[in-house]
């Protein structure tokens, strides 16, 4: 891998308030960037278009501005950027690392429904993938990106380690669809390779998608980022945070009266651990900041620690 200088990014779907989870990526990014001397980049990933609000993202960027995690640069729009997420998939097809797939939504039910009844797999196998561009009648199709039938995709993770998928798991994902609309998908790789990200650092729910978005990355011959799926947050309960646990906005924190700085001291150790230090200052947080520190098990949320630490700050 190159020594490129380290960039690291936030990519909120801007659907709601930025919540405990969202803040811990952003502040994970942050304090990656800040140890490594790299820039930390901000993407509002406002490509679904029903769910997006402007609301949303007022709130994400107020979040961040009142945790003080100061971003590089503009913040950057997936939407405005469709165009050019077009344009790669158009690349992807001249390369011949994709194909047109004149197959109908009901072909594709058929299929399935045949595979259903064979109690064999329903991953879609188009018959387009390997027909001559000559042949194709004059209809409307979709870019479906060609992936690897036979052996594995290795996701070579700093949290979770080495993440095997078998190929033949893998569909032939759209790229781009027959309306000319790029998949969220393929916006997120193009826009990190785009803006030069280093590192990505995210909630591994997302696990599943760094294989399909390896496609995309082996297709353009672009090189892969660092990955580092965090695990989520837990209640103290264990089970997964709703709003019951505090899973507040950030809004909600700094009505309640929560200092800054130790909610960052508190985010900063939910996942991630230095020794057994629980206080520390933002300065020794981006000194010692590191992905190796942090953990494979969810964190738990804690109020208890919270209001602790916000004596001590
Ligand atoms: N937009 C996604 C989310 O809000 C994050 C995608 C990513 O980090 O790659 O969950």
């Amino acid at each position: 891998m190159s020594e490129r200088p380290v960039v690291t990014r936030f990519a909120p779907s801007p659907t709601g308030y930025l919540h405990i989870g969202g803040a811990r990526t952003a502040l994970f990014n942050w304090l990656y960037a800040r140890h490594c001397g790299g820039k930390f980049l901000l993407r509002i990933e406002d490509t679904d278009r029903a769910r997006s609000t402007p609301e949303a993202t007022e709130a994400i960027l107020k979040g961040l501005t009142w945790l003080g995690l100061d971003w590089d640069g503009e913040a950057v729009s997936q939407f405005e950027r469709a165009d050019r997420h077009a344009e790669v998939a158009r690349e992807m097809l001249a390369r011949g690392a994709a194909y047109k797939c004149f197959s109908t939504q009901d072909e594709i039910e058929a299929f399935r429904e045949a595979a259903r009844a064979k109690n064999e797999s329903t991953l879609f196998r188009s018959p387009w993938r390997d027909v001559p561009e000559a042949d194709h009648p004059d209809a409307p199709f979709a870019i479906r990106v060609k992936a690897p039938r036979e052996g594995q995709t290795v996701i070579r993770d700093r949290v979770q380690g080495d993440v095997t998928i078998r190929n033949d798991q893998l569909d032939d994902m759209i790229v781009l669809r027959s309306d000319g609309t790029p998949v969220y998908m393929l916006a997120v790789v193009v826009d990190d390779h785009d803006m030069g990200v280093t590192h990505v650092i995210r909630g591994d729910d997302h696990l599943n998608n760094a294989a399909r978005q390896m496609l995309v990355y082996d297709a353009m011959g672009w090189e892969v980022p660092v990955w580092a799926h965090i695990p989520l947050i837990h209640g103290e309960d264990g089970k997964k945070l709703s709003k019951r646990h505090g899973a507040l906005g950030v809004e909600e924190w700094a009505a309640e009266g929560w200092p800054a700085s130790a909610m960052r001291n508190y985010l900063a150790r939910l996942g991630w651990s230095h020794g057994d230090d629980e206080f520390f200052t933002d300065a020794q947080a981006i000194q010692w900041f590191d992905l190796d520190g942090i953990r494979q098990a969810p964190a738990r949320f804690d109020t208890k620690k919270l209001a602790n630490l916000s004596g001590q700050h």
